[in-house]
């Protein structure tokens, strides 16, 4: 099964259901595969098969299309992170050789200086005053279009490079069809349901639109979230589902109109891409009477792999806390690990013990572009491993424990940074907090907190050491506190711990 062939079933079995409702627009089934259709053959017209079709923008109708044409036609999508800067889309082109750039006008604008002896030949955009993708869609030639097979590659899709360069991840069509399928049997999609994306489409999340395009239903479209943007097209659509990074659910648990009565439609709200503070996963489910679920997956998974859901995190609240830590279990297509992260070869490690977590099944990708050493430390006999550390538990239960590069070494000690941010979350005064390693001469590393306050709850260093100080080992606790105003977040939400650990320095005053 390819990814198009996912809306061709969907648009034969319901061809008048709308599949995307857009800036006040219902695209329906028919229409979308009509838009992909022509996409698909305009962009044969002007490319070989194979050829790399980087595409440059927010969530737009048109990126919409190049989800399913560009496989469809048997090219490969890459998506651009629009957050990035032009020397990076440049270098993401450069790398891939792109031969066609599909766009939104001031990003297209904002990288042509830099697009000057690279392979890119052809350039479409998509907004503006004189946008070029409704001529260049409009009645494209009849060319003939490959048949690809699942085996063949549908998308490179850069990492969000949170711990270094970003690297380009091989996802075939049937690895992304595999990561829907997977989530889909890990989070059931209702046969009523609304979706609302609020990810962007060129982090992997996107893959919900093939989720909920595989059971005909429709996504409610936002360029990027915005919290009161959120809240109306939940009232206005009657949205019942939608995935939040932990940074939307605490904006909109901030937000004084995300009433429950506001958001009543909702029956679930997913979240992932990084660990949800319990805290604040607590007052979200006390907040919203919604269900809950959880998923962790990655780049190199085409989407999620392993998934708590709504019954777990009822129990969670009501008497069974380890559960409002744990990430879950794995869907039916994936297997889960726990392998010595220090070995080159798989080793396991006995249950309960931290080590890295490793995933098999058909949603694995198949390497990264053009760079075999990273595939070859990343794929081990088939199996991916993720740099994720975590344990499992004797009910099949994984615990993420932290990234890998992000455990703090102090005095000989391994600190897990994820630990001590749920532990400084209890403090009212925090709203937001990362925790990083900052070089000591005594201990090697000590660790660091930087702490976005909350407004009107006045809290000092002492105090956030204090919280810390009564929950965890001594060695834990931060020895340098520092309040920011806001956290170097990612598209999907995560913290850049790269630029904290440079920003915090900075703040310290490190030669
Ligand atoms: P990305 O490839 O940008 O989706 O990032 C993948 C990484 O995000 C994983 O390797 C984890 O470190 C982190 N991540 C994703 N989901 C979760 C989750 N549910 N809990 C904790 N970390 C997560």
């Amino acid at each position: 099964m390819r990814i198009h062939d996912l809306l061709l079933r969907a648009t034969v079995r319901s061809p008048d259901a709308p599949a995307v409702l857009v800036d006040g627009a219902t695209v329906t089934f028919a229409e979308l595969s009509d838009r992909v259709d022509r996409l698909a053959r305009a962009v044969a017209a002007v490319t070989a098969p194979g050829d790399r079709i980087a595409f440059l923008s927010e969530n737009t109708l048109p990126f919409v299309d190049a989800y399913y044409a560009v496989p469809r036609a048997g090219r490969v999508l890459v998506p651009l992170n629009y957050r990035l800067h032009p020397s990076e889309w440049a270098d993401q082109i450069a790398r891939t050789r792109a031969t066609t750039l599909i766009g939104e006008t001031a990003l297209v604008e904002a990288l042509r200086p830099r697009l000057d002896g690279s392979t890119v030949r052809t350039v479409v955009t998509i907004d503006g005053p004189d946008p070029t993708y409704d001529a260049f869609t409009a009645d494209p030639p009849m060319v003939d279009l490959p048949d690809p097979t699942d085996a063949d590659l549908a998308w490179v899709l850069f990492t969000s490079g949170t711990t270094g360069t970003p690297k380009g991840a091989l996802l075939t069509h049937r690895a992304m069809v595999a990561a829907a399928t997977n989530t889909a049997l890990g989070r059931p999609v209702a046969p009523d349901d609304v979706y609302l994306l609020a990810f962007a489409l060129c982090h992997v999340a996107g893959y919900n639109l093939l989720i909920m395009h595989m059971h005909a239903r429709p996504v409610v479209l936002v360029r990027r979230f915005d919290p009161d943007e959120f809240i109306a097209l939940t009232l206005a659509h009657r949205v019942s589902n939608t995935s939040l990074a932990p940074t939307m659910v605490s904006a909109l648990l901030e937000h004084p109109d995300a009433t429950p009565s506001a958001l009543a439609s909702l029956r679930q709200i997913a979240y992932g891409s990084a660990a949800v503070p319990a805290e604040v996963l607590r007052r979200a489910m006390e907040r919203w009477e919604c269900d809950f679920a959880q998923g962790y997956g990655m780049t190199e998974l085409g989407g999620n792999a392993v998934f708590l859901g709504a019954a777990e995190h009822r129990r969670g609240v009501a008497d069974e806390p380890h559960l409002l830590h744990a990430a879950g279990r794995p869907g039916p297509l994936a297997a889960v690990r726990i392998v010595d992260a220090e070995a080159v070869d798989l080793i396991d490690l006995p249950i309960g013990t931290t080590g890295e977590i490793a995933v098999h099944g058909p949603q694995v990708f198949a390497g990264y572009w053009e760079d075999p050493e990273a595939t070859a430390a990343t794929l081990v006999d088939g199996w991916l491993r993720t740099g994720d550390l975590g344990r499992l538990d004797t009910e099949g239960l994984l615990t993420i424990v932290d990234r890998k590069k992000d455990i703090i070494v102090s005095g000989g000690e391994n600190v897990a940074s994820r630990e001590v941010e749920e532990v400084l979350h209890r403090h009212p005064g925090v709203l937001e907090v990362a925790v990083v390693g900052v070089p000591d001469d005594h201990w090697g590393e000590v660790v660091c907190a930087a702490v976005v306050t909350r407004p009107g709850v006045p809290i000092d260093a002492e105090q956030v050491i204090d919280v810390s100080r009564q929950h965890l080992a001594s060695y834990k606790k931060p020895r340098h506190v520092v309040f920011v105003e806001s956290l170097p977040r990612n598209t999907s939400g995560k913290v850049m711990k790269h630029v904290l650990r440079e920003q915090v320095a900075e703040l310290l005053g490190a030669p």
